[in-house]
Parts: structure tokens; sequence; C-alpha cells
């Protein structure tokens, strides 16, 4: 580290009220999704903010009140240097009218022995505060990184909605990715979340009183009820969660984490008829090392097998729509999973950053949980997670993120986006 980091460190010693007023004014932003579309004031303040620290700044509704920001530093040899994205959601966790036990007003953020309470601390606004406090001293010390760094503020995370699947379709990439979510300040990929709905349906609708021409011998009438014929699929889709937990696995990973839950079931459509239709919404979990793609394509040819032992679902095979861009609009969600290359240089940059400023290594782990980080993995960024603040504390009551955590994140921050953006790129035609 030279002589212009170390002051920068020490510079984020000195105004750790500055930073942590800036995450209390996003807690107090909000944004909690379910139900959503309400981030636009939190997004007009970050646009504004990246706006003032001379980025060009890229605003788009992803959904009504719901926009996203990108601010892009344009590097002064961009060419030769390597780029960045930060990446962090702006929405929070949902709380629930019914939920008992805040000490204080959720969205009314406040200090208590090293902590800071509120909805969204934790996951994932202190993140995204360290980070742009990160750029604010950068700046206002007058230093022009040579490399791109672009800073994503992104809603519909909570949801599964498509805020980061839509900046890297809207063209943005870079030489690496940094998703500053709720990581305790461990290195993390993730595995993979893909839900999917299994559909069996009826060419034709029957009254009641014709089911004993379907079940009873003589009956003459090759039918069958929808839900009857479903539970053959749940059966399917157990005996396949088992059979994945048994001869799958990844390091980092409690065995058979990679599960399929039979989420919610709708079906039939009056006691006086026979259920012509059933739909089944099912959660798959999958492995770093697994394609959402790959892992629906399982699921289908597994329970198409099922239903060709059946003499009725052999004809009228299950139907499956997988994935979706959103939970509230189109119940259905896709979290690519991330695998996270340790020898790849964007994780030993890291490394040494935390190593440098926190005089000890960095755990390297898989996150429990699932964050945007696959969608930039998915669009070929070699990308880590990396933010301050804990699960239990994300989603939970009295949500909370320790301070001197918050401090350590944002001077990792510092030293990684500085060394980073100097890097030089491999591609660079004057290097080789
Ligand atoms: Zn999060």
């Amino acid at each position: 580290m030279n002589k212009l980091q170390n002051e920068l460190l020490n510079d984020i010693d000195d105004r750790q009220e500055e930073l942590i007023e800036l995450v209390k004014k996003l807690v107090r932003f909000q944004t909690p999704s379910p139900p959503a579309r309400n981030t636009k004031e939190a997004q007009d303040f970050m646009a504004e903010q990246l706006m003032n620290l001379g980025a060009d700044v890229d605003q788009w509704e992803v959904y009504p009140g719901d926009p996203n920001v990108v601010g892009t530093f344009k590097g002064t040899n961009p060419n030769k240097h390597k780029s960045l994205i930060v990446n962090g959601h702006i929405d929070v966790a949902e709380v629930d009218e019914e939920e008992q036990g805040w000490n204080t007003d959720p969205f009314t953020p406040s200090v208590k022995n090293d902590r800071l309470y509120g909805r969204g601390t934790a996951d994932m606004k202190a993140g995204l505060a360290g980070a742009l406090f990160v750029i604010k001293l950068l700046k206002e010390k007058g230093i022009e990184l040579p490399g791109d760094l672009i800073f994503q503020s992104v809603v519909g995370e909570e949801v599964g909605e498509a805020g980061t699947l839509e900046c890297c379709e809207r063209g943005y990439t870079a030489d690496g990715a940094v998703v500053v979510d709720t990581s305790d300040l461990h290195i993390q990929g993730q595995g993979g979340v893909i839900t999917g709905w299994v559909t069996v349906k009826s060419p034709k609708t029957y009254h009641d009183a014709v089911r004993r021409d379907m079940v009873h011998a003589g009956g003459g009438l090759h039918a069958a009820s929808a839900i009857e014929k479903m539970v053959k699929m749940i059966e399917g889709l157990k005996e396949l969660e088992q059979y994945w937990a048994v001869t799958k696995s990844f390091p980092g990973f409690p065995a058979g984490m990679n599960t399929i839950n039979p989420a919610v079931i709708e079906g039939g459509r009056h006691a006086a008829f026979v259920a012509d239709e059933c739909k089944l919404w099912i959660t798959v979990h999958f492995y770093p090392d697994e394609n959402h793609d790959d892992i629906a394509k399982e699921v289908e040819d597994h329970l198409l097998k099922v239903a060709d032992g059946d003499p009725w679902l052999r004809d009228h095979p299950p139907i499956f729509t997988w994935g979706g861009k959103s939970m509230i609009e189109d119940k259905g969600e896709i979290f690519p999973s991330l695998a996270l290359d340790e020898e790849g240089q964007i994780v030993q940059t890291l490394k040494s950053a935390h190593t440098n400023v926190l005089k000890t290594g960095p755990q390297v782990s898989m996150s429990p949980t699932v964050t945007d980080g696959g969608w930039l993995g998915n669009a070929g960024i070699p990308t880590i997670i990396y933010g301050p603040g804990d699960l239990h504390n994300a989603h939970g009551i009295n949500e909370s993120v320790s301070i001197p955590q918050l401090i350590d994140f944002t001077k990792v921050m510092m030293t990684f986006i500085y060394e980073w953006c100097h890097e030089k790129r491999k591609d660079d035609k004057d290097e080789i």
C-alpha cells in the first residue's frame, strides 16, 4: 500500500460518522420488497450522489416506481487497465405488519453498542453506502482511477426481479464484479435457485358423476383426475431429490442442499367436477458447478420418464414453465449459481486487500443463500460476493450491522477498488 492509500484509510476512520449517516439516510428510504415499487426516491438519491461525484448516470425503470441506477466513472486509461462493477440492491426484505419484536421503528435507524439497527442495514444498505463512500473519498482526494468503475444500484433482488439481469442485458460488463451483499466479509460464491411450474392437464373437463366410468372396470373412459396424477409427479420429484442428495455434492456445502421443494399446489375447480388441471410450484436448489437450464432439463427428463410409466400421463405429459423475472409479476425467479475461481485474479486481489487492511486472511466460502452475483457470473464476468453484515441479521427482527465491520469493509473496498482499477488488462495488446 502506498502513502496515498494509507491516507485514504485514515480518512475512513476520521470520517466514520459521515459514513454512518449515509447508511442511516439509505435506511430511512422505505424500500421493502414485497410490496416493492417504492425505490424511486432512494434511487434518485443514489443517482444524484453518483452524478455529483462525476459519474455518467443511467437510470431506467425496471418496473414502475423501481428504477435501476448505474453510474459509470470513466477511467483515465481504460484500454490498458481493468474495469470493475460494484453491484448492490437498494430494496430490502419486507416488514410484516404482524411482525412483533422490533425495539425501534425498522425505518428509523439507531445506534447501540457499536451496531447500527434498521431494516436493510445488514442486507444490504451498509454495503452500498460503504462502496459509495469509497468513491466519494477517492473523488475528494482528486484520485482518478485508470480503469473504469461502474456502480450499479439495482432493484428487485428480494423478490427475484431482474434488476441486475437488466444491467447485463443493457450491455454493462467489466473485467470483474463484486456484489457487496451480506457475506460477513467472507469472499463467496453461491449455489443457484430456479423456480418452476409443473402442470398436469386433462384435455376435457368431466362432471363428478362421470368418475365411475373412468375408475371402474368396464367404464370405458380413459380419463383421469389431474390431482391424482400430480401425486405421481410429486413422488417422482422426491425420488430425484433423494438421488441428487446421495450422488451430488460440492465443497463448502452441506450434503443435500440441492433440494426440490413442492412449495405450492393448485388444482381442481369445484367439488362437482373431476379435477381437470393441477399445477405445482417448485423451488429447486443446485450447486455452483451446475447451470439452471441443465437443472430444469434434468427435472423435466425425470418427470417425463415417470409419466411414461403411466398410461394416462404417457398421453398427457406434464407441461413445464421455468423461471420468470419476478416473484411478484411472473410467480417465478432464477438466481444463477456462482462458481468461485479461487486462483482467479479477482479473488487474489480482494484477498490481498483484505489481508493488508485487516492483518488476517479472509475466509473463502459458499453463501448459503443467493444473491445477484449469479447474474454477473452468468454474463461471463469474474464475480465475487463480499459485503458487511451476516445472514442471522438479514431479513431478521432488529436487523443490524456491526459498525466496526462496516468500517473494515469500507477500508478493504477502498484498497481493492484502487488496486483492481490499477491492474493491467491481460488482453492489452501493448503488453504482449
Ligand atoms: Zn441481499
